[in-house]
């Protein structure tokens, strides 16, 4: 499992002090995900916490086959790094990553939250070799997943913050 660093906690608090942001929408609510990008030296770390409807379709852990497969395709999908998030400039490579799909949704997993709203959450680490260049994101994820509307970023990168909701009319962050 991907440890967490601090850089997240950071950001969590560095936006909480702005009184005029709107809340942190960490609330599970479907048709919402939250994306949260931090950068410190040349480490970048991005976390995705999304209603598991969105990306699986369903919360429950996986029966049947169509479930099982569903499941293995989101694991491989939410792997794809290149083609979920498209860091722009900075010449960052992945290190590390994890998702807590095993965990929460593999049959036999998690036995006595049956029936609770369960989210998928994802995690990326990478090393950065100018960070001072990174310049943005896109993403495909409000493309590819239709039950997902809206995705509310959080970043916070070369002393530099913001917060923004991106759509279907928009998949792009600038870090400016
Ligand atoms: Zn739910």
């Amino acid at each position: 499992m991907l440890k967490t660093s601090g850089l997240i906690g950071l950001l969590t608090l560095v936006l909480a002090t702005h009184a005029d942001e709107p809340a942190l929408p960490s609330a599970h609510v479907h048709g919402q995900a939250t994306l949260t990008v931090a950068v410190e030296g040349k480490a970048l770390e991005i976390h995705l916490d999304s209603a598991a409807m969105n990306l699986l379709g369903f919360e429950h852990r996986a029966n049947s086959q169509a479930e099982k497969r569903r499941l293995t395709a989101l694991r491989k999908e939410l792997d794809d790094v290149q083609q979920r998030l498209q860091l722009q400039g900075g010449q960052c490579r992945l290190r590390e990553q994890w998702t807590n799909i095993g965990e929460r949704f593999e049959p036999g997993s998690d036995e006595h939250r049956d029936g609770a709203h369960r989210d998928i959450e994802a995690r990326y680490r990478f090393h950065c070799e100018r960070p001072s260049t990174l310049r943005g994101l896109r993403t495909d994820l409000l493309s590819k997943y239709p039950a997902l509307s809206s995705l509310s970023v959080q970043w916070l990168v070369g002393g530099r913050q913001g917060a923004l909701t991106l759509d279907n009319s928009r998949d792009n962050v600038s870090f400016r």
